[in-house]
């Protein structure tokens, strides 16, 4: 039997399956190794690697398998050394195999789904990792739609059937419907969770319909415990589309299964949504998400740093909350390029920075709370700085430029290093001279600060105070 090629069968069914990222870290160097008495042997090159396919995706490989040899009704998993060396004649060079255009991207774009196995062998959801309710802030804006999230979860087809959760673009409507997934798969991993976007389940109809295979598209839903689907004004104007839905909605309804709904609009105004269907979004709870008011958005805030493990500066954190308010989305993006910039250049924004790119993004709108203008730099040289650094830590300039290593002199002399290079542009020779230090000790105060600015919170508003006091 020819091995190879018996796998490779196998892989190509497995591939759209897994996400890319996944399918190319454990598959490379896979094999089959033997096939007797039903029962295939996959190799892998490690332990590891044999443990995590086989807890992965054991069911999947078998289902592949058995599509190819209705013979085989087991997989064992067994570690061949040999296989790691890349050049084991029994591997598949998936990275060229399977390789596709524009490869770097697909990988990013795939990477971030998770498609989640039940233990029946359904794919059950393709849920962001990121969106689970742990991450979901609650705030006064989706108290309601956050509690029957929650309730839910708990009891999925018990409380509120339907549950729609609506409001604006970038406000956490899809979040927490992902988050209503994660939470019921981990109470019942035998639960099968369906999550679907109005766009996604029209296509797929619509493509089913042109091949006569509609009935195989109804089954899908037949079986599953849990419909998510995301942005249903999207099926206005699409009679079929809804009346398939609604055929679906009774069924599952009837039996009892959990649907949850998101749209933009309350179901009434979904005036292109035919009337049966509109009427049923309205059977159990309907809850909006609304516009999130500064406490929350300063929550958001400070749980997105958190999860991002940086540390920002309290007051550009308010600055950001007080002035972009459209919504969460937003807020995300401007942090990325707040910690973007702390990746970047290895320094924390002041508020002034962070408000000239929001100027330039909200272009109309005044940005709030920006300081009040100070003339242009007014600091040019080391010495300039050390006398403003003195005053600011009320220290006296001898000990700061001289040798005392006692924290508070030594943290105050780094950080005027620190500014005088990353600021003022000095050469690492004339800070040394202003000093009369050695270049070697500059480099080190620079790279200290920089690494400490990433998580030393006071560390981080000192020298923004200083950057704010030398007019930037
Ligand atoms: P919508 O589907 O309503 O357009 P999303 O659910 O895609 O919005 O949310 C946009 C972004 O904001 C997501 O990255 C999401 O994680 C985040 N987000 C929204 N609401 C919250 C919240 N209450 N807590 C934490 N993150 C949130
Ligand atoms: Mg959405």
């Amino acid at each position: 039997m020819d091995y190879k090629n018996f796998w490779l069968s196998i892989l190509r069914r497995l591939e759209p399956t897994i996400s890319r990222s996944q399918f190319l870290t454990w598959f490379q160097n896979t094999a089959a190794l033997t096939l007797e008495n039903e029962t295939l042997v996959v190799g892998a090159p490690t332990n590891f690697t044999r443990d995590w396919i086989s807890q992965k995706y054991a069911l999947k490989i078998l289902q592949a398998a058995a599509e190819e040899n209705s013979k085989i009704k087991e997989v064992e998993f067994d570690v061949d050394a040999a296989l790691g060396d890349g050049i084991d004649p029994r591997t598949i060079d998936l990275k060229a195999v399977f390789a596709k255009p524009g490869d770097k991207k697909i990988y990013k774009a795939r990477g971030r789904e998770e498609v989640v196995l039940t233990r029946s062998g359904i794919i059950s959801a393709k849920l962001n990792p990121r969106y689970t309710l742990a991450n979901f802030v609650p705030g006064d804006e989706n108290r309601l739609a956050h509690a029957a999230a929650l309730s839910v979860s708990r009891t999925p087809g018990l409380t509120y059937n339907p549950l729609v959760i609506y409001g604006g673009v970038g406000l956490g409507k899809t979040h927490l419907l992902s988050a209503i997934g994660h939470e019921i798969l981990t109470n019942d991993p035998n639960k099968v969770v369906s999550f679907t976007t109005a766009e996604i389940f029209t296509r797929e109809f619509v493509a089913a319909s042109k091949k006569f295979q509609a009935d195989e598209f109804k089954k899908k839903f037949r079986d599953i415990d849990v419909l998510l689907f995301d942005d249903v004004q999207f099926l206005e104007n699409r009679e079929k589309t809804q009346t398939e839905l609604f055929n679906i909605f009774n069924e599952l309804h009837q039996k009892g299964k959990q649907i949850v709904f998101t749209s933009d609009r309350p179901p009434s105004e979904l005036t292109q949504i035919m009337d049966r269907l509109r009427n049923r979004l309205t059977w159990g709870l309907v809850c909006e998400i609304e516009q999130p008011n500064f406490r929350s958005r300063l929550d958001i805030l400070k749980s997105k740093t958190q999860e991002r493990r940086v540390i920002l500066d309290p007051e550009l954190l308010e600055f950001i909350a007080m002035n972009v308010t459209n919504s969460i989305r937003e807020l995300e993006s401007t942090l990325a390029w707040t910690t973007a910039q702390i990746d970047l250049l290895h320094t924390q924004p002041t508020v002034r920075e962070v408000g000239k790119m929001l100027e330039k993004i909200k272009k109309n709108e005044r940005v709030l709370g920006l300081p009040e203008n100070t003339p242009e730099i007014s600091i040019h040289t080391p010495a300039e700085l050390i006398e403003l650094v003195s005053k600011y830590f009320n220290l006296p300039t001898e000990e700061i430029c001289g040798i005392s290593r006692k924290k508070e002199f030594r943290v105050a002399r780094q950080i005027i290093m620190y500014l005088s290079r990353e600021i003022l542009g000095c050469g690492l020779a004339e800070i040394a001279k202003s000093f009369g230090k050695d270049h070697s000790t500059v480099l080190h105060a620079c790279k200290k600060i920089s690494t400490n600015l990433q998580k030393d919170e006071a560390l981080i508003r000192h020298v923004n105070a200083v950057k704010k006091e030398m007019g930037l």
